[in-house]
């Protein structure tokens, strides 16, 4: 087993995303998140996963569609109750601390003459925020994810970034990082 952080480094913010946008980006296609605001926190943080998920959300590319159907789409979500040794993919965890990913910058969308936005598939032009307004997307740039070998149920908050309760932090930071079984090796 592979240590998740390395020693001495403490997470103590949650972003929370929807499947399958979570699982996209903690397998590495998902280089953006999009937002309604900036953000000025470059940093790890951890990946939530939502509970609830967009079955009507698309991974615009083939092969972040692919990986998703291989490691068991929809009907392979799941809501892990504890911390005990599952199986289960954690890429497709419900309501879990699932991976950690680096926030290395963020950015207003750009759209070109004919309509092309930056970051396009993952990158969108517009987002609608909690309460229903749309305004021009933040898109916040995202790099080395890094996935827990197991799951760390948690409820999240719709914010940005949220506070980690101390304790989940420090199982953070003794967490194993998960290698899936059949990664590809370059
Ligand atoms: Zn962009």
């Amino acid at each position: 087993m592979v240590n998740l952080l390395p020693a001495g480094v403490i997470v103590d913010r949650a972003m929370t995303v929807r499947q399958s946008w979570a699982f996209a980006i903690a397998t590495g296609f998902k280089p953006v998140e999009n937002r309604g605001a900036m953000c000025n926190y470059l940093s790890t943080v951890a990946l939530h996963s939502s509970r609830t998920f967009d079955g009507y959300g698309r991974l615009p590319t083939g092969a972040a569609a692919v990986a998703f159907e291989q490691a068991g789409a929809f009907s392979g979500l799941w809501q892990p109750d504890s911390l005990s040794a599952t199986n289960r993919d954690p890429r497709l965890a419900l309501g879990a601390l699932i991976a950690v990913v680096d926030i290395v910058g963020c950015h207003h969308a750009v759209v070109d003459d004919r309509g092309g936005v930056c970051c396009a598939p993952w990158g969108q032009a517009t987002h609608r925020g909690p309460s229903g307004r749309i305004r021009r997307a933040v898109h916040i740039e995202l790099d080395k994810p890094r996935v827990l070998a197991r799951p760390i149920p948690q409820g999240g908050q719709p914010l940005l970034l949220w506070r980690l309760p101390t304790n989940v932090s420090e199982l953070l930071a003794t967490a194993d990082r998960y290698q899936p079984p059949c990664e590809k090796r370059e």
